[in-house]
């Protein structure tokens, strides 16, 4: 088990994986990325992630360094090599370094990696009895400044988020946008269950189109629950019967708690326990179908 980097496609242990200082990525948060996670070794949703990169850097105006093709293959590599059971895998890909200043024209080499390392989900009492969130006051950047359906490196708004989460004692925070609207956690979708129905903000509010998110609808399709991407309030995510959000890590997680407001009866309740055993047969299913031999 341990920690392994493809470097522009060179597989190095951990703490010899180094870049450049006058790296964008490092000096301005120029780069986009994704973090995925394996399922009996094979990267999870993998095609859509990789979409996602692709639309991330389009979304910035940035050539990704590589072909979708080859960071595929340097994502199962790097897992490979990690020797894991499982990996968290991150693929980072930055408009590369050059002389400082803020044009993007100044860097011409993007930079590519993947980091793989153990992934660690969440501790079993979290599904088991639920977890808190915590409504914070910084608020969600808005989609006319960074678009948040790119999923860039910079994560200063997500980053402050968290800390007050913490200081508070969440387990995540939920941003609202400048007008009160509910977004998303900071680094994760939110679900709300009213009257049996799934509520989730839809993604022009101005939130990640999480992969997680895109599978519970499907999922919820399938299920026969209704779901309705629709703004919610604060007021009506504190009035809902559930309450869940969705990370590729963390998978569904139910929230029993908002700030000191307990939901719904104070435990993990039906729309959790369906969608989350939809989403582990499914997982399965995934996992068969994608293998790789070597
Ligand atoms: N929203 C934000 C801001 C995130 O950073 C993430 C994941 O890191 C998500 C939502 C969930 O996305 P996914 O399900 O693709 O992991």
């Amino acid at each position: 088990m341990g920690v392994v980097v493809s470097l522009d496609g060179v597989l190095l242990s951990g703490d010899k994986a180094q870049v450049s200082v006058f790296d964008r990525g490092f000096l301005y948060g120029d780069s986009v990325y994704e973090v995925l996670r394996t399922y009996q070794g094979v990267p999870f949703e993998e095609d859509r992630h990789l979409a996602r990169l692709l639309a991330s850097a389009e979304r910035i105006g940035m050539n990704l360094p590589a072909p979708l093709r080859t960071l595929s293959e340097e994502l199962w590599a790097a897992h490979r090599a990690s020797g894991n059971a499982e990996s968290y895998l991150r693929l980072v890909c930055t408009r590369g370094a050059g002389p400082i200043g803020l044009d993007p024209a100044l860097a011409v080499d993007p930079l590519r990696l993947v980091i793989a390392q153990p992934v660690q989900p969440p501790p079993p009492s979290v599904y088991e009895d639920g977890a808190s969130l915590a409504l914070v006051s910084v608020r969600k950047n808005l989609k006319t400044a960074i678009d948040p359906r790119a999923k860039t490196g910079n994560y200063l708004n997500s980053v402050l988020a968290v800390a007050e989460a913490k200081k508070r004692g969440a387990f995540e925070a939920v941003l609202l946008d400048h007008q009160g609207t509910v977004t998303e956690g900071a680094s994760s979708n939110v679900f709300a269950v009213l009257g049996g129905t799934i509520l989730t903000p839809p993604v022009e509010v101005g939130i990640l189109e999480g992969i997680t998110r895109t599978v519970i609808l499907e999922l919820a399709r399938r299920l026969n629950i209704r779901l309705v991407e629709t703004p919610i309030s604060a007021g009506v995510l504190l009035a809902a019967e559930e309450i869940l959000i969705s990370s590729s890590i963390r998978e569904i997680v139910p929230i029993v708690k908002v700030d000191e407001v307990s939901i719904g009866t104070g435990r993990p309740g039906p729309v959790f326990h369906r969608l989350r055993a939809e989403f582990q047969r499914y997982v399965v299913d995934y996992t068969e179908a994608n293998r790789r031999p070597g």
